[in-house]
């Protein structure tokens, strides 16, 4: 289930000290400064027996499917407890979850510093997949939004191009499209849309959830492996 049941106590990205410890427990000690993954795993399903947690078939997330850490103290398994380094602010130790998202999505499309990439969506998941395409050196990086806001957060954090529509991806790009693309805005039309933005050779990222069940994607921009201009 990727949506949340209420009522709920939100938050899933959070950092914190430890204030106490089970019996077992060897990984943290108290006073410790942490952060915490907000995935809670069966532990007995065929990912989880894997040590592939993150896609239990019965996974349940802080602040999601159970009570979150908007609170002053939380109970949390041990495994998913990891300490700050020093010099790390409590602010960057929750950020550390979403930039785990992004930069999933930056390893799994395969993106270098040959690559441009187009971002769809210039919210939490799109900033952070900005600034780590940007620390591994991708050469043009280019968000799209329909809010404004957003696309001058993104531009202040050295966003490349700032869009509101595929369209002008294609005439920033001289037709050609990135050799990335990302999906992180969570709208149907975006899904649409990845296919026509991606180059010859394109990588296709999607890591949004959608209120629609059904889009329409064009088969033809998928087996599409030339310029459309040269054929
Ligand atoms: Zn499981």
């Amino acid at each position: 289930m990727a949506f949340m049941s209420y009522p709920r106590i939100l938050g899933h990205e959070f950092s914190g000290v430890v204030e106490d410890i089970g019996d077992n427990v060897t990984k943290v000690k108290t006073g410790d400064r942490v952060c915490v993954e907000p995935l809670v795993a069966c532990g007995k399903c065929e990912p989880c027996l894997r040590e592939e947690y993150n896609v239990c078939k019965d996974m349940k997330v802080l602040g999601v499917h159970i009570d979150g850490a908007f609170r002053e103290k939380i109970v949390v398994k041990e495994r998913g407890v990891h300490p700050l380094p020093e010099n790390m602010s409590f602010e960057g130790g929750y950020l550390i979850e979403p930039f785990c998202v992004a930069l999933e999505a930056v390893r799994r499309t395969k993106l270098s510093m040959e690559d441009t990439l187009t971002i769809f969506g210039a919210g939490t998941i799109g900033i952070c997949i900005l600034k780590a395409s940007l620390a591994i050196g991708v050469r043009k990086m280019i968000i799209v939004d329909i809010n404004k806001n957003r696309l001058s957060i993104a531009k202040r954090m050295e966003a490349d191009d700032t869009v509101t529509s595929y369209q002008e991806i294609m005439d920033i790009t001289n037709g050609r499209g990135t050799d990335g693309v990302i999906e992180a805005s969570g709208a149907g039309k975006a899904v649409e849309d990845i296919f026509k933005v991606a180059s010859y050779r394109g990588r296709v990222g999607i890591l949004a959830f959608y209120r629609t069940s059904l889009v329409n994607i064009p088969p033809t921009e998928i087996v599409n492996v030339f310029y459309p201009q040269r054929l």
